[in-house]
């Protein structure tokens, strides 16, 4: 089945910009060096299956002129990954009487249901809500036709979700891919991989390290995302080697699932 793979966000937790920055990439004029928050989007046949909802989902929605989503998937409940559930709001709406179903691991769930109370354990009358349900991953996830795997990364200490689906997989937010992922990782067209900037982090993988996954997995296409501020977009894809390159907001892959 064919398939549309849009990069909603390709920046670290803070975005690129970072507030209060004064670097040269935070000043950069090339459009590719403004970074939303991490996310997204797969549409096939009709539907559109959103991987996290981030501070700037409102603002990657209109960009993306977004009027409908089927599903949310969540790799983990960092701040940059989930805060962005409460302006679902509008695409939430034309379920009812039904509700847009999220999926996440059960630790996630229940992070969510905890960080927002209002939404899942409505107490008041006024207002309105996003009308989601919650459902825990506890294998493959499948989604109008197609299977959504789930893969498990490490990001620091965490174990955390990342997706295959058909010909691409998408992992951000990870330190370490371990051998089990890296064996469901084979027969790629598009890779998705964290690479931060080229220092060490302890919860987040360099261009260093994620080249070495490519060099194992052996993807058609690499696109490197979670990116700040130390790394210029023209500069940095001019030294990356073919079939590698650092994913930009408002990216768009076809591909098949
Ligand atoms: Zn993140
Ligand atoms: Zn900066
Ligand atoms: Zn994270």
């Amino acid at each position: 089945m064919h398939a549309t793979l849009t990069v909603l966000g390709s920046g670290t937790s803070m975005g690129v910009p970072t507030i209060g920055c004064d670097c040269a990439v935070c000043h950069s004029t090339d459009p590719r060096d403004r970074r939303t928050r991490p996310s997204v989007m797969i549409s096939f046949n009709g539907r559109n299956v959103l991987i996290d909802t981030t501070p700037d989902f409102r603002e990657q929605a209109l960009r993306e002129h977004i009027t409908q989503l089927d599903a949310v998937l969540y790799t983990h409940t960092h701040a940059d990954h989930i805060l962005g559930i409460d302006d679902l709001r509008p695409l939430t709406y034309k379920h009812r009487p039904g509700k847009l179903p999220l999926y996440a691991s059960p630790q996630a769930c229940d992070f969510l249901r905890t960080m927002f109370r209002y939404i899942f354990e409505p107490t008041y009358k006024f207002g309105g809500l996003p009308q989601v349900a919650l459902h825990p991953i506890e294998g493959p996830v499948e989604l109008f036709g197609v299977t959504f795997e789930p893969l498990m990364v490490i990001h620091g200490e965490m174990p955390i979700l990342g997706f295959r689906f058909g010909s691409a997989a998408y992992l951000t937010d990870h330190s370490e891919v371990p051998a089990v992922t890296v064996a469901n990782l084979k027969d790629l067209d598009i890779l998705f991989l964290d690479a931060l900037r080229h220092v060490p982090h302890p919860t987040h993988s360099t261009i260093e390290k994620s080249l070495k996954i490519v060099e194992t997995v052996k993807p058609k296409r690499t696109f490197f995302t979670h990116i700040c501020h130390d790394l210029p977009h023209e500069a940095t894809n001019g030294a990356l080697p073919p079939g590698v390159q650092l994913a930009f907001d408002g990216m768009k892959l076809e591909f098949e699932l």
